[in-house]
């Protein structure tokens, strides 16, 4: 199948790509698998050295990245900046601090019954793990997952959205770097390939985008028991308590709800605010969005400060998103600001829509667009079981002056991620975990999970060579049984009994010397 690669912002055809073959399919595999025992074979800080060449890559090449990225999402300058290309960097700084000791050998905890024995915890590569990466960070969600794979020993096959597959870009960074030898390999195409590449059965798949594949890819990788990772979508809430700083809390809503256009997993698109506030911070949120800038065709410069809000990258995105406006007003929702302004249009307003419940669409299923939905609560328990009645948890945020109140909530909120006083902030830090809860996926990445997430995590117990046999081993005697029984509960009663403890492991140990099988 062949796919068009449009710029949003123009809607025009910018280049083709097609899936790729069965042959590319297979031999990409093939590179991998051959070029595994070297990557496992480097060490952690020749990986560093290796994932640093990219750091320097991104620095030189800002501007040419942003314009790529841009070109073929639509994003606004501002956006493109901060979220792919220097949290890029953000995630290498971290990981290079990190990766050693997380990935070294670890010893660990000996139980007194295996005296004499050490056990330590390997980190192991997978093999190769493949990332399947969606079209909303399509610099970003390539790049972290392949650089924490890479960094665990394992070679990465990476297929990009076929929206925006950036072609061209990988294969200029994987040569500039001089990564190692098919260490990064892209393969381009749709479904059909990210299927086709799952049936070659990788070490490991990785897999950011919607809940329709990700349950498909589920069930692909059920079948060949391929770990799996899924990152998957969401419908974040914010609650608002009624102390906040209305002028900050109302600017940080705004960002959480249009920031990428509202094409992020973790944007704000459920808005709880105490009836005792609404008609202050509803009237500003609506005030400050009135100023937001879309992207326009003719104003999409390369001037990061002239557009806030970026185009809808995705042509069937933009559909969906006038349904659930459309949905909420006939269900009697009120929209402040913005609306379909232009029907079919990339170059959205920023919307803001109340008196919404949970029966439409805009407050129950991801929106992805730059659109919030606001509603009210009166007390702390509605609005966690609001925040809560929701087949999606990934992110979701508390305003509140009040910490304990705000942690109080954040606690009883289902989600894999909650920012307190900010909103998707949790996403900033690279030394903490990111997934979801719910329909919102399975599995973590990032912080020292993103790497271990990416290992085969042995365990082993190093004993030493003697003449004694062990307790548990044949021959089983009524003595052992016995004695094993006296262990047990001379160690594990509530006060421990040391002297019959002593008594009996010595006994066990003169037997274990003496009594063997003949
Ligand atoms: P999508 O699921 O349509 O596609 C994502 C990727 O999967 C693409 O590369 C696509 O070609 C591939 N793909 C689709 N079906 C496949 C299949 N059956 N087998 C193998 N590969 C398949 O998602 P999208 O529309 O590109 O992205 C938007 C979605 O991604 C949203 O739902 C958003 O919430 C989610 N998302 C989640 C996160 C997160 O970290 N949780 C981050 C960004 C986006």
């Amino acid at each position: 199948m062949k796919f068009d690669v449009k710029n949003p912002i123009t809607g025009a055809s910018i280049y083709q790509i097609e899936d790729a073959s069965e042959a590319q399919v297979r031999e990409a595999f093939a590179n991998a698998r051959r070029a595994q025992p070297t990557i496992a074979a480097m060490s952690v800080a020749q990986r560093i050295e290796a994932v640093m060449a990219i750091n320097r890559y991104v620095l030189d090449n800002r501007e040419s990245i942003l314009d790529r990225i841009i070109a073929e999402t639509g994003k606004s300058r501002f956006d493109a900046f901060t979220a792919e290309v220097f949290e890029v960097c953000d995630v290498i700084d971290h990981f290079k601090n990190v990766a050693p000791k997380v990935l070294a050998d670890q010893k660990v905890h000996t139980p007194i019954f295996l005296m004499g024995k050490k056990s330590m915890v390997w980190h192991e590569p997978l093999g190769t793990v493949l990332v399947i990466a969606p079209w909303n960070f399509p610099f970003y969600q390539g790049m972290v997952p392949a650089i924490l794979a890479f960094l665990a020993g394992n070679a990465v096959i990476f297929k990009p959205s076929e929206l925006t597959p950036l072609q061209g870009l990988w294969e200029d960074l994987i040569e500039k770097t001089k990564f190692p030898k098919h260490a990064l390999q892209v393969v381009y195409g749709g479904r059909a390939t990210g299927a086709a590449l799952i049936a070659e059965k990788p070490g490991k798949v990785h897999f950011t985008g919607s809940v329709r594949a990700g349950r498909e890819i589920g069930v692909a990788c059920a079948k060949e028991l391929i770990p799996v990772d899924l990152e998957l979508g969401g419908k974040d809430p914010g609650i608002v308590f009624d102390d906040v700083d209305v002028t900050r809390t109302a600017n940080g809503i705004m960002w959480g709800a249009f920031t990428n256009a509202g094409q992020s997993c973790t944007s704000l698109e459920r808005l709880y605010v105490q009836d005792t506030i609404y008609d202050r911070l509803v009237p500003e949120l609506v005030r400050l969005t009135k100023q937001l800038r879309t992207s326009h065709a003719d104003r999409h410069t390369r001037d990061p400060g002239d557009c806030d809000i970026g185009a809808i990258t995705s042509p069937a995105q933009i559909s969906i998103i006038e349904e659930h406006i459309d949905d909420a007003v006939a269900r009697g929702a009120k929209v402040l600001c913005g609306g379909v302004a232009q029907r079919g249009s990339a170059h959205m307003l920023p919307t803001i829509v109340a008196d919404c419940d949970h029966s439409m669409k805009i407050a129950s299923e991801e929106t992805f667009g730059p659109v919030l939905a606001v509603m009210k609560f009166t007390s702390e328990n509605q609005a966690i079981a609001l925040a809560n009645d929701s087949p999606y948890g990934l992110g979701a945020s508390v305003w509140s002056r009040d910490l304990d109140r705000a942690v109080r909530v954040a606690r009883q909120i289902v989600t894999g991620n909650v920012s307190i006083n900010n909103h998707m902030i949790t996403e900033a830090n690279p030394a903490l975990p990111f997934g979801g809860t719910k329909h919102s996926g399975i599995g973590r990445y990032k912080g020292d999970w993103g790497l271990t997430t990416f290992c085969n995590v042995k365990s082993v117990v190093i004993d030493k060579q003697s003449e004694t046999i062990e307790p548990h081993w044949y021959p089983f005697t009524k003595a052992k049984y016995a004695l094993l029984t006296n262990v047990m509960l001379s160690y594990f009663a509530k006060h421990r009994d040391w002297v019959r403890f002593a008594a009996s492991g010595l006994k066990l140990d003169s037997i274990g010397k003496k009594e063997k099988l003949p």
